[in-house]
């Protein structure tokens, strides 16, 4: 079917340790950067000719990583019983993003979530 891809991205800075993984555990930061992809049918695109506002998706990463900004990840009770990963956290910005998503943008589905642990590292999670 056709349809239209929207991203918008967000960053935060959070420090995190790995357990078990060389140099990782150690406790280091990170800027990170987080892009989320939406998807909109082509046959959602109503008179505005928009098929969502950007900012909607903009906002709804940004809340995603909040309350991680300028934190020790793996302190947070979010991440309790579970490592401090950018899988992790790419995990949980898309639960908290399709959570907003569905209410404020009900004609979007969220298919991709991107976390940047640097430049050259990141990870893609698709929840759909
Ligand atoms: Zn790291």
């Amino acid at each position: 079917m056709p349809h239209f891809l929207l991203s918008a991205e967000a960053s935060f800075s959070a420090a995190h340790t790995l357990p078990g993984i060389a140099k990782c555990d150690r406790m280091h930061g990170h800027d990170w950067r987080v892009r989320l992809t939406v998807r909109v049918e082509r046959a959602a695109v109503g008179p505005t000719d928009l098929a969502v506002d950007f900012r909607l998706i903009e906002r709804a990463a940004a809340d995603a990583v909040a309350d991680l900004d300028h934190r020790y990840l793996n302190d947070l009770p979010v991440f309790a019983g579970r490592g401090a990963t950018a899988e992790r956290v790419a995990e949980l910005i898309s639960e908290r993003a399709a959570s907003q998503l569905a209410t404020v943008a009900p004609q979007v589905t969220l298919v991709e979530v991107v976390v940047w642990e640097t430049p050259q590292y990141q990870v893609v999670y698709r929840p759909a």
